[in-house]
């Protein structure tokens, strides 16, 4: 029997919903809305999208949203100063600086820059060693919809066996700390594994993040193992993910699909991220 499907765009659509009221409890209540500036260095027209949809999403839900545009050839100094000047702006909650940075920019200077109850991205080194140790913070937005949609399956994931493509910060990382915290017993797979295919089999929870379209195939998946297709890879002018859709769904239990799926989530999470930052806030 085919998968069942992990629908973002459902599970997009009721999470924005409760972020919606919340935005107006907190509006009613305390007078602040909640607001998310996002900087974009140059023009690269995927960052370009992704600036936009995040801005559509913040106006959707009722948040405020600024997006600050730099030249591709602003100075570390100029892009710190507007940081900062941020940081201090009581309107802005959350801040986001759009990765990637053209090449002359420290990213890591500029992540760490921004003020860790302000870094809704959950990049910070704050934030990412809270996550490490367990402690509350910010959680970067694709694990956390990732993990969400996991726990829509609503199977007990104690003891399960997790296996996790891809150990990048923003995504394989996080994601294996999350699965962990769930007390499952995480594999971290990456581009020096050797016989990948004898990890990803042995997967109650496989989770792709690789960003090669179609790298897992039917036959590196446990039958009725939940997959979680994290990539975004585009083929043809066609979006595509790091699983083989059609053929991997005959053997898996639960699948999320591409488009449609973990990518609707991220952004929701951002929101999410922005609204507890703003809750967060002291009056
Ligand atoms: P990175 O390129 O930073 O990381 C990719 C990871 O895959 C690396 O750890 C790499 O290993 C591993 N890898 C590469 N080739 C192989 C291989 N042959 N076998 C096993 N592992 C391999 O990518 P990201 O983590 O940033 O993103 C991953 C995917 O998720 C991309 O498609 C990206 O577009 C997508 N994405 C989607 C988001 C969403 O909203 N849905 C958000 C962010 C990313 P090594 O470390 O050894 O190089």
């Amino acid at each position: 029997m085919a998968a069942q499907i992990l629908d973002g765009k459902t599970m997009s659509e009721s999470l924005r919903k409760e972020i919606t009221e919340r935005v107006q409890a907190l509006k009613k209540n305390r007078g602040i809305i909640p607001g998310l500036a996002v900087i974009l260095v140059g023009n690269d027209p995927a960052s370009e999208i992704y600036v936009r949809n995040k801005g559509n999403g913040c106006r959707e839900v009722g948040m405020y949203s600024e997006t600050v545009t730099l030249p591709a050839d602003t100075v570390q100094e100029k892009l710190e100063s507007e940081i900062d000047r941020l940081n201090a702006d009581p309107k802005v909650h959350g801040i986001l600086v759009q990765l990637p940075l053209p090449g002359h920019l420290d990213e890591a200077a500029a992540l760490a820059r921004i003020l860790p109850e302000k870094d809704v991205d959950g990049f910070h080194l704050l934030n990412a060693g809270k996550l490490m140790t367990g402690a509350k913070g910010v959680i970067p937005c694709t694990p956390r919809g990732a993990m969400y949609m996991i726990r829509q399956t609503g199977i007990d994931l104690t003891g399960k066996h997790a296996v996790v493509i891809g150990r990048s910060n923003i995504v394989g990382k996080p994601m294996a700390l999350l699965l962990l915290q769930e007390n499952c017993t995480v594999t971290v797979c990456h581009s020096r594994t050797i016989g990948l295919a004898e990890f990803t089999r042995k997967a109650d929870i496989l989770v792709a993040a690789v960003g090669k379209a179609g790298f897992v195939t039917e036959d590196m998946v446990k039958p009725g193992a939940i997959v979680i297709d994290v990539g975004i890879n585009r083929v043809d002018g066609k979006v595509m993910g790091d699983v083989d859709f059609e053929r991997v769904r005959e053997a898996a239990s639960w699948i999320t699909p591409v488009p449609g799926g973990v990518g609707k989530m991220t952004i929701t999470m951002l929101l999410f991220n922005t609204l507890e930052a703003a809750e967060r806030m002291e009056t």
